[in-house]
């Protein structure tokens, strides 16, 4: 942890690193990394945006990797906490936008109680860049009034109200999804959601690897078993998810190509 430290005392970055893609991180979170004694990285995160740290810079894995168990919330905010108190500029590094369903905010209230200089890095949320690159435009004019962000696993084991939630006419983007994905279905139908409502699940999106599912509501939650899709993945249910707006072939051939 020796190194040049940038002018001013300690602080902590709260940085989101977008969906995976590294090139999909900002400018800002680029610059930020660069200042960090100490980068934190999450689970999600691909090692690729190290290429921005300081290359005597300390970096700890702080997610579930390899099958271990994440580490405690808890030990990651003193952590921070003690870090910064001595003086480290931190790089917290978290998958997507930090305060959506990042924990970001629980981290941020941390850093405010203990006093300690933080700042919000904004990151391209998995939520709004995961459906467009299966060519679904979440606010599609006349198609869709707006975007409900839900995640299918809250704090206290509660199940969100899936029925009422059928019935917001805006597209349905649901994180944490896939291990519900028939009890989610059966509460969009319960709640008046026609059979026929396109859906569509994005796995590991923007990673080289990532796979696109696309199926009506009815037979969804087969479709997406079949594919064994696992997390990270996110599901999309409304009629712009039936979009599917794609490149022609013929000019996506020829941009490879270029
Ligand atoms: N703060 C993150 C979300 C963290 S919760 C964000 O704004 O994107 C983790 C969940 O996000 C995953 O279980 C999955 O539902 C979704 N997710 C994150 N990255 C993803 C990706 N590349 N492709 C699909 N879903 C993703």
């Amino acid at each position: 942890m020796r190194g040049v430290r940038a002018a001013g005392g300690g602080r902590v970055y709260l940085i989101g690193a977008g969906p995976g893609d590294p090139e999909l991180l900002t400018l800002k979170a680029a610059r930020r990394l660069a200042e960090a004694d100490v980068v934190l990285l999450d689970a999600l995160v691909d090692r690729g945006v190290l290429a921005h740290a300081r290359a005597g810079a300390a970096v700890v894995d702080v997610g579930k990797r390899g099958g271990c168990r994440s580490t405690p919330q808890a030990f990651i905010e003193r952590l921070m906490v003690r870090l910064a108190r001595s003086g480290r500029v931190v790089a917290r590094v978290k998958g997507g936008d930090p305060f959506v369903f990042g924990r970001g905010g629980e981290e941020a209230l941390a850093l405010a109680r203990a006093g300690v200089e933080f700042e919000v890095v904004s990151g391209l949320s998995a939520g709004i860049a995961a459906p467009a690159r299966a060519g679904i435009p979440l606010t599609h004019r006349g198609v869709s009034d707006g975007l409900t962000l839900v995640t299918a696993h809250t704090h206290d084991g509660r199940e969100p109200d899936w029925p009422a939630l059928a019935r917001t006419r805006t597209t349905l983007v649901v994180f944490m999804g896939v291990t519900a994905v028939e009890r989610i279905v059966a509460g969009l139908l319960a709640g008046g959601m026609p059979d026929a409502t396109p859906a569509a699940a994005i796995e590991r999106a923007t990673w080289p690897d990532e796979r696109v599912v696309r199926a009506p509501l009815a037979g969804f939650a087969a479709a997406v078993r079949r594919a064994r899709l696992a997390s990270p993945a996110l599901l999309v249910f409304g009629e712009a998810a039936g979009l599917g707006i794609a490149c022609p072939r013929s000019v996506s051939d020829r941009l490879q190509a270029a």
